[in-house]
């Protein structure tokens, strides 16, 4: 079922100019049509931000498996992609390696269980 954006709780008196949704890949695809309709049709910038791939170095694919976050990518104005350092070598890290044995796509766990990883390094897979 389709469900129209509403944005009839927002105060009229003010201009709603930015949307900020962090964490997107948690999102179903969906999402993909909430914030083209926002830009489009509401004129709102919208700020995403999430990761590209999962640990095993894949797009990352919405909640319902419809679609990826690159589809997500591909029709913004601007991609930003952040870094991080290698948690191995110290090195720029673009990576995310999961420790443990799970194969699901998303685990919540921080430290624990994700680091940031080089290329090399994720491809050594200790
Ligand atoms: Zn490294």
């Amino acid at each position: 079922m389709k469900k129209e954006l509403s944005l009839s709780n927002h105060n009229k008196s003010e201009k709603l100019i930015n949307v900020y949704i962090y964490e997107v890949q948690f999102f179903d695809s969906n999402i993909i049509n909430v914030i083209e309709k926002l830009r489009n049709k509401y004129r709102i910038n919208v700020f995403a931000c999430g990761l590209n791939q999962t640990f095993e170095g894949k797009p990352f694919p919405f909640k319902d498996k419809k679609d990826h976050i690159c589809t997500l990518m591909a029709l913004s104005d601007k991609v930003i992609s952040l870094d991080a350092i290698c948690n191995n070598c110290g090195k720029v890290a673009t990576r995310t390696y999961r420790l443990g044995e799970s194969k699901d796509t998303v685990v919540i766990g921080g430290i624990n269980f994700y680091q940031a990883r080089c290329n090399n390094c994720f491809l050594e897979k200790d």
